[in-house]
């Protein structure tokens, strides 16, 4: 069982047993109500034999002396105050949550001397510890020792600052944040014979609770479309597929949109152009695109953006089987373009390219960002910390780049260009599902660029980063969630009326 953390913010708090946690940037004094916590001055000796200098991310971690109101005192490093970005009080607040999981309850000082600690910067770091709170642990039917001696796994945590009342006012949006990073991570980790196409749909089903208007397209609906090419992958797998179309109508009405879209295959064997065995449980991962998506409309209706919005996932399984598409199939999208498919294993762009067909074309938004875990190449290139951008639109790119470096979920530009365009022309097609090898990100995104027309595009190959990547002070998870915090801090800063 995972620590739960219940989370208030007040101007002063009373240390009667428990844990006390100091912030203390470098350079400078512990945050106020060292005195409180710590009269016998132990922490000062401590720090000095220890060396403790309260670089980022240390620890100084002691049992409190006889005659301590606290059972044990804790001290957080900050790093310099000038470097205080959001993302380091996210990593604070996360190294925090790593320290405290065990207590029943807990007091944190946040104001720290020299850091400019405002309601953002409070909150932000109780983001960090929602976030890092986190743990998948649905069919471990067996608890670790250690979870054992957790009390139910609720810890009281009062974060005392003297912005209280503004700090628990945005903590309410990091808390919608921290539950929409949280869906999507649950949806990358849940096993595949769980979630099916038609079991995601539930899911995403289930946002109408918070105010999303959601439909859910059946195989039928989706033939009426015309939406060959997301039905040929579909069609080796028994399970089958679904479109879901999430609506949050949070803007002024009969305001253009804005449209996210995701890649949801629940499971990719590659179809008959079969993947080899090694690590091929990990192709459950392969909708955390449209777990993103998922969990974006989820914060977004959670903390009520004023903003209009719609998520579009394709969700399908990809099979070998007797009525699986072979390599040499031509089929037709909803565009009418024809494509030729080369390898079965290049199937996520065959179900972008239909969704995002359907999207132009019903909502003309003003942008449309696809997030996929597209290519094996973008890991080649970048590895798992940045994730691939590719676009038609400089503002866009922009504001993208700009939303990841605030959010740390780190986006790389790459090219586009006619020559690699090129490279998906077919003999017998309008286009094949594969340039080849060499580019393969580019040719990748250049065939779902066939597919958007003159609208402001951007497409996220997350396959490096939705799943797999190391741990690290926020994120302890398989399925990273990557991709909420960036689109919903995008939405926050350019897109809110
Ligand atoms: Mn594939
Ligand atoms: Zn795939």
């Amino acid at each position: 069982m995972s620590a739960k953390f219940d989370i208030s913010f007040e101007t002063s708090a009373e240390i009667a047993g428990g844990y006390a946690l100091l912030l203390q940037a470098s350079g400078a004094d512990l945050a106020a109500g060292a005195k409180v916590a710590d009269a016998t001055g132990i922490i000062a000796r401590a720090a000095k034999i220890a060396g403790f200098s309260a670089k980022s991310t240390s620890v100084l971690d002691l049992v409190a002396p006889e005659g301590s109101a606290a059972e044990r005192l804790i001290v957080v490093g900050l790093g310099k105050p000038e470097d205080l970005t959001a993302h380091e009080w996210l990593k604070a607040g996360g190294v925090a949550a790593s320290k405290v999981n065990k207590a029943e309850k807990v007091v944190i000082f946040v104001d720290a001397p020299g850091a400019r600690v405002g309601a953002k910067e409070a909150a932000n770091f109780a983001l960090g510890m929602l976030l890092r709170a986190y743990s998948f642990d649905t069919y471990k039917t067996k608890k670790k020792d250690e979870d054992a001696n957790s009390r139910n796994g609720q810890v009281v945590i009062k974060i005392v600052t003297a912005k209280a009342t503004e700090a628990a006012e945005a903590f309410k949006a990091a808390q919608a944040v921290a539950a929409g990073v949280n869906l999507a991570r649950d949806l990358v980790n849940e096993p595949p014979n769980v979630l099916g196409p038609v079991e995601f749909a539930a899911r995403a089903r289930g946002l109408e609770k918070f105010g999303v208007e959601v439909e859910i397209l059946t195989e039928k609906e989706m033939q009426k479309l015309g939406m060959g090419a997301l039905l040929g992958v579909a069609q080796g797998s028994v399970r089958p597929p679904r479109l879901a179309v999430m609506q949050w109508k949070g803007g002024k009405s009969g305001e253009t949109p804005i449209a996210f879209i995701g890649k949801g295959v629940v499971f990719d064997t590659g179809g008959i152009s079969i993947k080899p065995a090694a690590g091929m449980e990990e192709m459950k991962g392969d909708m955390g695109g449209a777990a993103a998506v998922t969990g974006l409309m989820q914060v977004l209706a959670t903390r009520k953006a004023a903003v209009n919005a719609v998520g579009i996932i394709g969700l399908v399984e990809n099979m070998p089987d007797g009525n699986a598409q072979r390599p040499g199939d031509i089929v037709t999208s909803m565009s009418g373009q024809t494509i030729e498919v080369i390898n079965t294993d290049a199937e996520g762009r065959l179900v972008l390219c239909d969704a995002l067909w359907y999207c132009n074309d019903r909502f003309k938004p003003k942008f449309m960002i696809n997030l996929a875990t597209l290519t094996g190449a973008i890991l080649v290139a970048l590895g798992n910390v940045h994730a691939g951008l590719f676009s038609n639109d400089d503002e866009l790119s922009a504001q993208l780049t700009a939303a990841g470096l605030t959010t740390s979920e780190k986006l790389w530009r790459m090219p586009l260009g006619k020559e690699y365009d090129k490279m998906i022309d077919s003999k017998f097609a309008d286009m094949k599902n594969t340039g080849g090898r060499h580019a393969g990100s580019i040719t990748a995104a250049h065939f779902l660029k066939r597919f958007v027309q003159e609208t402001p595009w951007a497409h996220l190959d997350i396959a490096g980063t939705a799943m797999g990547s190391p741990q690290d002070e926020i994120n302890q998870s398989w399925g990273s969630g990557f991709g909420v915090r960036l689109l919903d801090e995008l939405v926050r800063a350019n897109y809110e009326s």
